[in-house]
């Protein structure tokens, strides 16, 4: 049974976080008791347990799995309708679309009312701990940006929704009308408007992740004139037909408003949108979006937009279930970690003895379990894979998530999220993985930082359509000053391929040294300004929701590679072989 209390009591929050993080190894093993009684029967754990709960025999016999080992199961509920019971006794009413993806298609994972009632619990001390450590939240109004796609139903009769999209429509009453309306373009202008006119009563902005919030600033850039029009003449442009939208939006936007038109039209024509979320929403204190792992990248370009306001990373969640909660919102983005919390599901660590290879963790491999550890058994300074056991029906299920203990508040570890565990480029025997790339990115960086410019977005491939095989990055840059992107230099971009070569590891670099060498050099393709709304709207239209997206590191499809290659402005490639001694 889970603690309830009201979200605004701080103090009872508070009092519940330090019980149960006092309490985690002894937590943890009532949930998995509480899991294994509740699902002995299923016929998933049956076929491994015979219908006992014991959690030693849960350890030896029940193994470790993807995605792609419980999709038989999973599409035995989604498609042939049969009953929950096959994984879960508790009763299924949803699938929530991970974004993660499975050989190109997205993950359907099991949602029941009761993983509602945890995932409540989790927000509510969520909002516990924003509530203690930032000051003045409760001044004015947050300004957080949510988008949901309409829902899809499956053969077998069950909804198929995103996490977001599933917890607002399952608590209408919480929301604003406009957030439930299924046109993102209508309920993003919207969103905008509302926020526009309420514009000194805006404390804090968020978005889910940071990759969001730079897009909502793109989407305000190619907006703003028309918003700005709709506010000096209190009317709503005509495309503005949703009944929602609509609703909201003449609450709101009742009269003429010249002057606050005039001032917002002031900021907006400034040539350099540098620090425009604080110059357009003063009272603005904190913004608060992810902005660890692959969201990383967004960091540069998120301080000069927000004018260098705190960052919040509040949360590490997802669709599988909610695990962890930053408890030090404050803290520099980079030093982020998440303290779990041991009442939202079981937690599993396969140990990782080297993380520039996370694959090393092959999950057929016989002695994979002899080495599994539990939440109380995790160890400071080392990385680990995550596992989940869940009430929900995912049984020692690979998140895919590789995370570095960092500390503990009372007995409860905190992680720092490292990477996803694939390997986003690989030729021949190198494997370069998500954060490998990332560091060798932002170190290569530095070359053009100082002639104004930022990194906007990346992608990546191996192209392996000549031999050797050489890997590709797309780059979008912008200008500080927001002026078009003048012609590059070439010395200086080709220097940014080789100090991404040099930063990358010494695989990498003995394949390029090779006598006939194995991987050719990097190639780096500046793509023009907007390329990567437009990659993002190709996955928005095959069914991604934009609340979840998250730019794809290593492209596979064609298509998208087509769309990327259809924007190049600028191809440069390494002239310098890596030194491997460096
Ligand atoms: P989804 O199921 O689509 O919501 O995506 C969940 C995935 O998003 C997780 O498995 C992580 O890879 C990523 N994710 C969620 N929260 C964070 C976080 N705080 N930092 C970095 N990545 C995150």
């Amino acid at each position: 049974m889970l603690p309830t209390f009201d979200p605004r009591d701080t103090e009872a929050g508070s009092r519940i976080l330090e019980d149960i993080t006092s309490n985690a190894g002894h937590i943890q093993e009532q949930v998995l008791e509480e899991i294994l009684t509740k699902n002995a029967s299923t016929d998933y754990l049956k076929s491994f347990l015979n219908g006992h709960s014991d959690k030693g025999l849960f350890k030896n016999k029940v193994p470790v799995v993807d995605y792609e080992d419980i999709k038989i199961y999973i599409d035995r509920i989604a498609l042939d309708g049969e009953p929950s019971r096959i994984l879960t006794n508790e009763s299924i009413t949803e699938l929530l679309i991970s974004s993660g993806t499975s050989g190109g298609k997205h993950k359907w994972i099991p949602k029941t009312a009761e993983e509602g009632e945890r995932r409540a619990f989790f927000f509510c001390l969520l909002a516990t701990v924003q509530n203690r450590y930032l000051h003045g939240l409760n001044d004015g109004k947050a300004l957080i940006f949510d988008l949901i796609n309409p829902d899809i139903h499956t053969p077998g009769g069950l909804v198929l929704r995103t996490a977001t999209a599933s917890e607002i429509k399952n608590r209408k009453d919480r929301y604003p009308e406009v957030i439930l309306c299924e046109d993102t373009n209508q309920s993003l202008y919207s969103q905008l408007l509302c926020g526009l006119v309420q514009r000194d009563a805006i404390v804090s902005i968020g978005t889910i992740f940071a990759s969001g919030l730079q897009r909502i600033i793109k989407f305000f850039e190619e907006h703003w004139q028309e918003m700005s029009s709709n506010i000096r003449t209190g009317q709503m442009s005509d495309w503005i037909t949703d009944p929602k939208c609509k609703r909201t939006v003449s609450l709101i936007l009742s009269k003429q408003m010249p002057d606050l038109a005039d001032s917002i039209d002031l900021v907006c024509q400034e040539k350099s949108w540098e620090g425009i979320i604080k110059k357009i929403w003063p009272r603005t204190k904190y913004v608060q979006a992810i902005i660890t792992g692959s969201m990383a990248q967004y960091i540069p370009a998120l301080e000069f937009y927000t004018g260098r306001l705190p960052v919040v990373s509040p949360a590490y969640v997802s669709s599988e279930a909610c695990f962890g909660i930053n408890f030090k919102p404050l803290c520099n983005p980079y030093d982020v970690s998440y303290t779990f919390i041991p009442n939202m599901a079981y937690y599993e660590f396969i140990p990782i003895g080297n993380h520039q290879d996370p694959n090393c963790t092959n999950s057929k491999d016989a002695h994979l379990k002899d080495h599994i550890v539990d939440l109380a058994n995790v160890k400071i300074g080392q990385h680990y894979e995550l596992l989940v056991t869940t009430c929900t029906g995912l049984y020692r299920y690979r998140m895919g998530d590789i995370l570095l203990v960092t500390g503990f508040h009372n007995i409860t570890p905190q992680f720092k999220f490292v990477q996803r565990r694939n390997v986003v480029l690989s030729i021949d025997t190198d494997k370069t993985t998500e954060q490998d790339l990332q560091n060798a990115v932002t170190i290569a960086m530095h070359i053009l930082e100082p002639l104004g410019f930022f990194l906007l977005d990346y992608s990546s491939y191996a192209d392996t359509s000549s031999i050797p095989g050489h890997y590709v990055l797309f780059w979008e840059l912008q200008l500080r000053s927001n002026d078009d992107i003048p012609e590059l230099d070439q010395v200086k971009m080709e220097k940014c391929c080789s100090l991404v070569e040099q930063s990358l590891d010494l695989e990498y670099k003995m394949l390029r040294n090779q006598s006939i060498s194995t991987i050719g050099p990097l190639e780096i393709r500046v793509v023009k300004q907007g390329t990567f709304n437009v990659l993002m709207d190709f996955y928005v239209s095959r069914g991604t929701s934009l609340n979840q997206y998250k730019t794809p590191k290593n492209i596979k499809s064609e298509k998208a590679i087509e769309i990327l290659d259809s924007r190049v402005v600028g191809k440069f490639y390494s002239r310098e072989v890596p030194n491997q001694d460096s």
